[in-house]
């Protein structure tokens, strides 16, 4: 039997695809990969984001401007972001958020960018993608003045502690983790995993960023999330097949995927 799973960050936008996608989704097929979403990190890549949701069946996107790419001259994006994101259908907004181990763009920028992509989210009731380094007391602090949608997100690549994760879940978010598992290496992360799972864990590749140890050297892609699985399953203790499903479960809980 073959297992269902879901990458639920991933980027098909990147120009390290290019030319490769149809044989990239066949391979993600053939994992078992039942959905993945792909996200956008800047207003220039919204439309090809939302063609690859249109063109492949497995595919569904996020639109978000990703904290390291916040350009003045793109905030007036944002305001077709909403319009944009109802009506074509991308199941999250994302990749957004916060980053302290960056000097530019400038924290107080990031924060109100970040705070105006939540309350569209929260408008119009579609979930977040949230990458966070270094930021977690000042995403709390977003969170309760903004509020979340109904179906709150994630936080993707998660390396907060089990602690952060406890406080974040009674806000509504979950934790998707990918390469980062493959490093079996961390006590932290083993107690943090124990608290998410199995409610508020997810996979993702994040490729072709973050590649699983086994696929290092080599372009990673949506498939290798069968690594990640292995890992998350090891540290786990549960088979393979249990934390597929469950993961997959979650997945489809958040961004409302029928699968
Ligand atoms: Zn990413």
């Amino acid at each position: 039997m073959i297992m269902q799973l879901v990458d639920t960050h991933c980027h098909l936008e990147s120009s390290l695809y290019r030319g490769q996608l149809d044989g990239i989704i066949a391979g993600a097929k053939k994992a078992g990969i039942r959905a993945l979403i792909t996200s956008s990190i800047e207003p220039g890549q919204w439309e090809q984001s939302l063609s690859l949701s249109e063109k492949y069946d497995i595919v569904h996107c996020s639109l978000g401007i990703h904290p390291w790419y916040i350009r003045e001259q793109d905030i007036p994006a944002l305001d077709s972001l909403k319009d944009m994101a109802r009506r074509r259908g991308a199941v999250a907004i994302g990749e957004i958020g916060l980053d302290s181990n960056i000097d530019r763009p400038d924290f107080n920028l990031q924060r109100r960018v970040f705070e105006q992509q939540l309350a569209i989210a929260k408008e119009i009731d579609i979930p977040v993608i949230i990458h966070c380094r270094g930021a977690f007391n000042e995403l709390l602090v977003a969170i309760k003045r903004t509020g979340l949608p109904e179906r709150g997100g994630t936080v993707h690549s998660f390396s907060g502690s089990a602690e952060i994760a406890e406080v974040l879940m009674k806000y509504g978010l979950s934790f998707s983790l990918g390469g980062i598992l493959t490093y079996r290496n961390s006590r932290k992360r083993e107690k943090m995993m124990g608290v998410i799972y199995p409610d508020h864990f997810l996979l993702e590749t994040d490729s072709p960023d973050i590649p699983p140890v086994e696929a290092k050297g080599s372009l990673h892609v949506p498939a290798n999330i069968l690594y990640n699985l292995k890992a998350a399953a090891e540290i786990l203790c549960r088979p393979e097949e249990e934390v597929a499903r469950q993961t997959t479960e979650n997945a489809a809980r958040i961004f409302n995927l029928s699968l």
